[in-house]
């Protein structure tokens, strides 16, 4: 299918965000968006790129009342001569699709799908930012917009792509956070649809969220659901624990996202000689870890903040030192070499860069 491109006229353009150092994340967005819809008779029709503009919907569009809804978040990054670079996209593609089949939702041919993201990148380049850890965020999504009520999966959707400018996570250098170990709430079991990225998911992990912040807390870290013992997830990112010299995180077993960044920490970690281990880790192992001092690093990973290292954990009324609070070396050496092949300073040994300008 051809991409038709529909310019947006040059009196709507938006002023850029002059301030790199206050872009933050989520808060800007392009003049362009990439638009796709689905029926049942036609399947994918009308790929084109236009203005960024409000959508339209019916009050019964079914995305609205049942929840069919999903996304993405990948990112393009500026390489220090102005090359563009995305970071493993087929990955972000493949898993967009898996949330697809899950949720009755139809799939999105894999080239088109990344073609639509190259393009709407490379007319958007100039909101590209150019400060190190900055990038342009892109966030694909897709709707059930058919108008009815009643629970069925639609026979109509819209697939969206918006793209928009993000600070560094880290302007003031590693900042560790504090999470909270939620026994109370859970985020997802097994059958469920923790694996997905679906909006239900989030919608379902705010009431935790708050409590944890309401106490001081950054992130909720989510255990399983079924004996609230083994760690899942923290946040919406990945865990790991560095505990003596193993690499510890757990495994996918349905209940927890497939994090890109996730797979990438596991490869790179043992490219560097680590042992890296896809296990289940009870809060019982991390607790005696911490008494005999083998607890040394935990870190959550994930595209937004690529990893993010945890200074102190709250859970049964307790509160934990992770290496007294500091950023772990380890943490540290993996979100160099992260961000390193994906703004092309190193070297790329698995082939994750994809360079599509410069
Ligand atoms: C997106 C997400 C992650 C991280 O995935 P990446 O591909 O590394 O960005 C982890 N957990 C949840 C729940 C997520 O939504």
């Amino acid at each position: 299918m051809e991409i038709r491109v529909n310019p947006a006229p040059p009196e709507t353009r938006k002023e850029k965000p002059a301030d790199e150092a206050r872009l933050g994340f989520g808060k800007f967005f392009t003049d362009h968006m990439f638009t796709m819809t689905y029926t049942s008779k036609g399947g994918w029709e009308n790929a084109e790129i236009g203005p960024y503009r409000p959508l339209c919907l019916d009050p019964t569009a079914m995305c609205l009342h049942y929840g069919q809804e999903i996304f993405e978040g990948m990112k393009a990054y500026r390489g220090r001569d102005g090359e563009i670079y995305l970071f493993r996209p087929q990955e972000n593609i493949r898993r967009m699709n898996r949330s697809a089949e899950r949720l009755c939702m139809p799939g999105v041919d894999p080239d088109l799908f990344q073609e639509a993201v190259v393009k709407l990148v490379l007319l958007e380049k100039d909101w590209i930012p150019n400060g190190r850890g900055t990038s342009l965020y892109i966030r694909p999504t897709m709707i059930a917009t058919e108008a009815a009520l009643g629970v069925h999966p639609s026979d109509r959707y819209l697939f969206f792509i918006i793209v928009g400018p993000v600070g560094a996570y880290y302007q003031e250098g590693f900042n560790p956070t504090k999470i909270y170990v939620s026994e109370e709430y859970v985020r997802s079991v097994r059958g469920g649809t923790g694996n997905c990225k679906n909006a239900g998911n989030y919608a379902a992990s705010l009431y935790a969220s708050q409590i944890a912040i309401k106490i001081g807390y950054t992130q909720v870290l989510w255990l399983d659901a079924i004996e609230k013992k083994y760690v899942e997830e923290v946040g919406t990112s990945n865990i790991f624990f560095l505990i003596g010299d193993e690499l510890v995180t757990p495994p996918l077993e349905g209940t927890i996202l497939a994090g890109v960044t996730r797979d990438s920490v596991i490869q790179i970690a043992r490219r560097m000689g680590r042992t890296v281990s896809e296990r289940r880790i009870s809060m019982d192992e991390i607790l005696r870890a911490v008494e005999t001092g083998m607890l040394r690093e935990i870190f959550a990973s994930g595209t937004a903040a690529v990893v993010s290292p945890v200074g102190q954990f709250f859970y049964q009324g307790k509160e934990y030192l992770v290496n007294d609070g500091k950023t772990g070396a380890l943490t540290r050496q993996l979100y160099e070499e992260i961000i390193g092949i994906q703004c092309g300073e190193k070297e790329d040994p698995f082939g994750w860069r994809i360079k599509i300008a410069g």
